[in-house]
């Protein structure tokens, strides 16, 4: 049998860092990364055969579980019929479909194939549809990698101490305003400053890359006023959040409408999907309509995409959301409880499937606040879970993903493991 470490030295001979995605490097908890060989339901096994409660769900997308079998069913029927035609298919109107009777904002929407391309596209319409230059993002919010958002980003840009990344040019950033997330009077201070030269502000509407952030009252509602007031677009980046947070993501829990959507992650049931889409207003101004290029040799690709509507058509069976929240409020409560009976300064949060535990005495509602998180425990508690068979997410910076196959035994089991590592750090 090949061992993890194997893998990984083999890894790092011919890929940078071993990794095709740097926070799957355990750089910031230290230690070797399991190669993950298959995963059903919650449950991951990695190349030595052990078993793992796995809670990063490819980092959003397996809300199912893994491997549901009408998923898999959807892909292995799909591919049958061939795997890219660089032509419309019925699946994508399906499915393109299906999202904006689903999240009420978006009049259309165009597929591409990640997050980070459905963003920096997301950027360029807004800039094209009002003509300006400036975007406003949130210190810790992560919109993918794309040059004039990589700046103050979270995900394993906080991981790394590695605020922006080298290779971006000054000048592509000079148009990016990066504000405090939860700032209210910021944000009213900014418009008041460049009022109006603000293309759009993006933003995690519950930011998940910087551990589990949620809005202050107002924030949201603030950012929807001064959008308004000063014709800039209001963009939720609900790449993480959508389907995942709640049946119609962040814009429907707060009922706050946004003027264009990102979306990833679970919209493909954990093939390559991602999308942007908002008022058919702006969508118009893209090509083949509009002036503002964005195209993609395999976008809305047929196989990817038949996972995607599989997985949101199973979405909407009714009390769904409400399963998985419970599991996750169980979790949260239950892994505070514990961490406190064992004279931890811990504190936890929860929305839908997403999960916030923070080594902090209470929960952060901002960058500043969850770095001054106990890093070194977490690591340590990271540790202690894999060893007692519970996958966490590999940094002190990202949320934990449950799904709806983590059932009262699994979130029990984890429970018990979690008390026994709490006792020993
Ligand atoms: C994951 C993520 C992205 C980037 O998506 P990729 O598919 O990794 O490119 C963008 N925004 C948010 C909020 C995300 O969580």
């Amino acid at each position: 049998m090949t061992s993890n470490a194997d893998l990984f030295e083999r890894a790092c001979r011919h890929i940078p860092g071993g990794v095709n995605s740097p926070v799957r490097a355990f750089g910031s908890v230290g230690g070797t990364p399991r190669f993950i060989q298959r995963a059903e339901g919650p449950w991951v096994w990695d190349a030595e055969g052990t078993q793992y409660i796995d809670y990063v769900g490819s980092w959003g997308p397996a809300i199912l579980g893994h491997a549901h079998p009408d998923v898999i069913k959807a892909v292995q029927e799909s591919a049958t019929h061939g795997l890219s035609f660089g032509a419309p298919t019925a699946g994508e109107v399906e499915l393109a479909e299906l999202i904006c009777q689903l999240l009420p904002s978006i009049e259309k929407i165009r597929l591409v194939s990640s997050g980070t391309e459905a963003t920096m596209s997301a950027i360029r319409l807004a800039r094209g549809y009002t003509g300006r230059n400036k975007i406003i993002k949130f210190e810790g919010c992560y919109h993918g990698h794309a040059d004039s958002l990589l700046v103050k980003a979270g995900s394993g840009l906080l991981t790394f101490g590695n605020p922006t990344s080298a290779g971006v040019p000054a000048e592509f950033i000079q148009h990016t305003l990066v504000l405090n997330f939860n700032d209210i009077e910021g944000v009213k201070a900014a418009f008041a400053q460049h009022a109006d030269d603000i293309a759009c502000v993006i933003v995690e509407p519950v930011a998940g890359n910087m551990n589990l952030i949620k809005p202050v009252p107002g924030f949201l509602e603030t950012l929807r006023e001064q959008c308004t007031e000063h014709g800039s677009v209001l963009i939720f980046d609900e790449v993480m959040t959508g389907f995942r947070a709640g049946a119609k993501g962040v814009q429907g829990i707060t009922g706050i409408r946004p003027d264009m959507t990102t979306l990833a992650k679970v919209i493909g049931g954990g093939m390559p999907v991602g999308a942007f889409g908002g008022k058919a207003e702006i969508m118009d101004c893209i090509a083949p309509l509009g002036s503002v290029y964005q195209a993609g040799t395999l976008s809305g690709n047929p196989v990817a995409v038949a996972a995607g509507l599989v997985t949101l058509k199973l979405l909407q069976e009714p009390g769904v959301y409400d399963q998985l929240e419970k599991q996750t409020r169980v979790l949260a409560e239950g892994l505070a409880e514990r961490a406190r009976a064992a004279g931890h300064a811990f504190s936890s949060d929860y929305v839908g499937g997403m999960l916030g535990l923070y080594f902090t005495d209470s929960v952060p509602t901002s960058f500043a606040e969850v770095s001054k998180s106990d890093t070194q425990k977490f690591n340590r508690f990271f540790h202690g879970m894999l060893d007692a068979g519970v996958y966490l997410a590999p940094s002190a910076y990202e949320a934990s993903f449950v799904s709806l196959t983590h059932d009262d035994a699994i979130v029990a089991q984890t429970l018990k493991a979690a008390e026994q590592v709490f006792k020993q750090l």
